[in-house]
């Protein structure tokens, strides 16, 4: 699973580049018996399979280089993963995230071995592979050089708590649909004013969650105030 990302695209290069390094490596490599065996029923009689803990284990003592390294089990659930983590991630010089399959793996792994448990979502997906890629890629991002332009990354959704402005392409009519006439103005600071209130109307529409964590500038309240009165919102 795991080929597509490290073959082609941002990932690759930044390996290739010698930025980052993934490493993938198979549970059943740190078994001891003929079978090779990594799971087994669940006690107490449920349906499915359950990691065992002693290759989980093996594998992650043998893997991390420094006992400091922190360990995260993938699980739904986990503490929801977000752009303030990837970029704590990656500052990290290892990371090592444990995939699960099946019912999940036994329990002694959240208790004692793991670091913390993350989840990429309130949904459940049939194993940790594909929250790991995310992860991979999301953390990648915040390693200085992956991404072209790193202005890109630090005016990103989230980066300054808020959501990125909408961003508009040739043609500048499609289907009676036009491109505001302020980004043809060729005034940067009246296109620096209309990206940060666009910015933050979104933020304030969809996410006021963020909005409320977010230290705003005596500038970005009166904006905001102007927002709320356009809108008729108390
Ligand atoms: N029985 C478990 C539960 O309900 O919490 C779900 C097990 S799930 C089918 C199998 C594995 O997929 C998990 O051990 C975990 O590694 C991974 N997984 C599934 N959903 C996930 C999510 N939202 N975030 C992170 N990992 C997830």
């Amino acid at each position: 699973m795991f080929t597509g990302i490290l073959s082609g695209g941002i990932i690759a290069k930044a390996v290739g580049k010698g930025l980052i390094e993934v490493r993938v490596h198979n549970l059943r490599d740190y078994t001891s018996d003929k079978h090779r065996q990594v799971d087994d029923r669940p006690y107490g009689g449920e349906e499915g399979m359950v990691f065992k803990p002693e290759p989980v284990f093996a594998a992650v003592e043998g893997v991390r280089t420094s006992p400091g390294t922190p360990v995260y089990l993938l699980s739904p659930q986990g503490r929801t993963f977000d752009f303030r983590q990837a970029a704590e991630m990656a500052g990290r010089p290892q990371v090592v995230l444990i995939c699960g399959r099946y019912e999940g793996v036994d329990e002694r792994v959240a208790e004692s071995l793991a670091t913390d448990e993350i989840s990429i979502g309130d949904y459940v997906l049939t194993g940790g592979e594909i929250p790991a890629m995310v992860i991979v890629e999301a953390v990648s991002r915040h390693v200085p050089g992956v991404v072209g332009k790193e202005g890109s990354v630090r005016k990103d959704s989230f980066a300054a708590g808020r959501l990125d402005y909408p961003v508009y392409t040739r043609p500048r009519e499609f289907r009676g649909m036009t491109v505001p006439e302020v980004l043809f103005s060729g005034d940067h600071k009246s296109i620096e004013a209309w990206r940060r209130r666009r910015a933050l109307e979104k933020t304030w529409t969809r996410r006021p969650d963020l909005l409320a964590r977010l230290d705003l500038s005596a500038e970005d309240r009166l904006l905001l105030d102007d927002i709320r009165k356009e809108r008729n919102a108390p």
